[in-house]
C-alpha cells in the first residue's frame, strides 16, 4: 500500500483487529486495489469514507443453547454482521460451520457489500451464522438448533431491513425452519429470507443461480479471447450447490468437468466425471466423495485437495471455501496449463495465490464478481415476494444472464478507465467502491 490515507486506515484497523486475519486479508486486498481512485480524489478522505467502510455498522452476537438427541445441552455462538446499508437492506447468507468466527463473518460481510453493489439491485452487505456443525446431526437436532438461533436473530432481521439467505451448511431445510420460527414470532413476512423452497415462495432458479452465474461470467471472460467452453477441461473444487450447478452448466456448454471434491477427497477423470453420480451422492444424500462408485478404470479418488493433484486443464473453478488455493497450488495450476480461474466460493484464493495468477497474466475472476449470481437471484426473490408473484425459471435465468453480463461490463470498464489491462479483481473493487462511496456521501454522516 502506498497512499498515505489507505495506509493509515489499514494500520489502525490492523492494530485494533490483529487477530481477525481473514477480515484483514479481505480489506487489505480491497484497499490496495482502490488506491488508484483514492490517489485521484481527496473527497473520500474528507468524508472519512474508508474509516467508515471498514467498520461494520453493527455486529450482533448471541448464545445459541439447544438440546441434542441425547438430552445433552449444547451451546454455540450465533452472529449477524450488518456491515453496510448504503445500497439497501442488509443482505447476505448464514453459514453454519465449525470454522465460523467473527473474523470469517466480517470478511464475508465486507465482500458482500461490494458484490451486492455490483448486481445493481438495492441490497446492502451483511452475513451471519454460527460455529454449529450440522454434519451428522439429525433432522430434529437441526430444527431445534434453528429454532434457538432464530429466537434471538428474529429481533434483528426483517424483509425491508436485513434479509438472510443460505451459505455453507444452510440450505432450504434450514431456511424453512428458520423462517418457520420467525413466522411464529413475527408473522408470515415471506420476504425475510431468500433461498426458500419454491413451494414456500422461494425463487425458481435460486439453487442453481450461483453456479450458473459463475459460468455466465466465465463465458464473458472467454469471449474476450474469442474462446468458448467447448472442449475445455475444467477443474472444479467442492461438490455443493455452487460446484454442482457450475459443473452442470460447463457440461451443457460443451466443457469437460475433470474433477470435483469435498473436504476429504477428490474424484477425477481427464475424460470427464459422472455428474449424475455426484448429484446422487452429494446433493441428494449429503454423502462423501470417498463413497463415489467408480465404474471405469480411468476415474480416480484421492484423499487430498484437488489443488494438490497434477491435472492438466484449461480452467479452474474454486467453489469450496476461503483460502483453499495457496501460492504453491496456484503455481501448480499455471504449470498444468490453466489459463482462466473464476471463483465460485468467497475469497478461495489466498492473496499470494492471486499474485501468482496476476504475474502469470492469466484471466482471473474474483468471487465478489463471479459468484454474485446467487445473491442477485436472492434480490429477485425479494422482488417476487414483495409483488406476491413467482416468476418462471426462464424469466429468472434470463435476468441472471443480464446481471452477470453487466457485472462483467462494470469490471471491464473500470479496467479500461484505470488502464488495468484485464485485472478484473481490481476492476470489481473499483467499480463497486465508487458506487458505495457515492451513496455514503449522499446519505451524509
Ligand atoms: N451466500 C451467498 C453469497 O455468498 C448468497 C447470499 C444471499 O443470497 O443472500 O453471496
Amino acid at each position: 500500500m502506498e497512499n498515505a490515507y489507505t495506509k493509515s486506515v489499514f494500520e489502525k484497523l490492523s492494530a485494533s483487529n490483529a487477530h481477525e486475519t481473514e477480515f484483514l486479508q479481505a480489506v487489505e486486498a480491497f484497499l490496495e486495489a482502490i488506491e488508484v481512485v483514492i490517489d485521484e480524489d481527496d473527497t473520500y478522505q474528507q468524508h472519512a469514507i474508508l474509516e467508515r467502510m471498514v467498520e461494520p455498522e453493527r455486529i450482533i452476537t448471541f448464545q445459541v443453547p439447544w438440546v441434542d438427541d441425547n438430552n445433552q445441552i449444547q451451546i454455540n455462538k450465533g452472529y449477524r454482521v450488518q456491515f453496510n446499508s448504503a445500497n439497501g437492506p442488509y443482505k447476505g447468507g448464514l453459514r453454519f460451520h465449525p470454522t465460523v468466527t467473527q473474523s470469517v463473518l466480517k470478511f464475508l460481510a465486507f465482500e458482500q457489500i461490494f458484490k451486492n453493489s455490483l448486481t445493481n439491485l438495492p441490497i446492502g452487505g451483511g452475513k451471519g451464522g454460527s460455529d454449529f456443525d450440522p454434519k451428522g446431526r439429525s433432522d430434529n437436532e437441526i430444527m431445534r438448533f434453528c429454532h434457538s438461533f432464530m429466537l434471538e436473530l428474529t429481533k434483528y432481521v426483517g424483509s425491508d431491513y436485513d434479509v438472510p439467505s443460505g451459505d455453507i451448511g444452510v440450505g432450504q431445510r434450514e431456511l424453512s425452519y428458520l423462517y418457520g420460527t420467525y413466522k411464529k414470532l413475527q408473522g408470515p413476512h415471506l420476504g425475510v429470507f431468500t433461498g426458500k423452497p419454491t413451494n414456500l415462495y422461494g425463487s425458481f432458479g435460486r439453487t442453481e443461480a450461483t453456479g450458473y452465474g459463475l459460468i455466465y461470467f466465465l463465458n464473458e471472460m472467454l469471449a474476450v479471447t474469442n474462446e468458448s467452453l467447448v472442449g475445455k477441461k475444467v477443474i472444479i473444487s467442492g461438490s455443493g450447490n455452487v460446484a454442482y450447478y457450475a459443473a452442470k452448466k460447463v457440461q451443457e456448454l460443451g466443457g469437460i468437468v475433470i474433477s470435483m471434491s469435498d473436504s476429504n477427497a477428490t474424484v477425477y477423470n481427464l475424460a470427464g466425471i459422472d455428474l449424475d453420480a455426484i448429484k446422487a451422492l452429494k446433493i441428494d444424500h449429503s454423502d462423501r466423495i470417498v463413497n463415489y462408485q467408480i465404474k471405469d478404470e480411468v476415474t480416480k479418488i484421492e484423499e487430498k485437495s484437488v489443488w494438490d493433484i497434477d491435472l492438466e486443464a484449461d480452467i479452474a473453478l474454486p467453489c469450496a471455501t476461503q483460502n483453499e488455493i495457496n501460492e504453491d497450488q496456484a503455481k501448480r495450476l499455471i504449470k498444468n496449463g490453466v489459463k482462466f480461474v473464476a471463483e465460485g466460493a468467497n475469497m478461495p484464493t489466498h492473496s499470494n495465490g492471486i499474485k501468482v495468477f496476476k504475474e502469470a497474466a492469466i484471466y482471473y475472476a474474483p468471487g465478489k464478481a463471479s459468484n454474485a449470481g446467487g445473491v442477485a437471484v436472492s434480490a429477485l426473490e425479494m422482488s417476487q415476494n414483495a409483488q406476491r408473484l413467482q416468476w418462471t425459471t426462464e424469466d429468472v435465468d434470463r435476468q441472471l444472464q443480464g446481471i452477470m453480463k453487466q457485472i462483467f461490463v462494470q469490471c471491464q470498464q473500470a479496467c479500461e478507465d484505470y488502464k488495468l489491462g484485464f485485472d478484473y479483481a481490481a476492476g470489481a473493487d473499483i467499480a463497486s467502491f465508487k458506487k458505495v462511496a457515492k451513496q455514503m456521501i449522499q446519505l451524509g454522516i
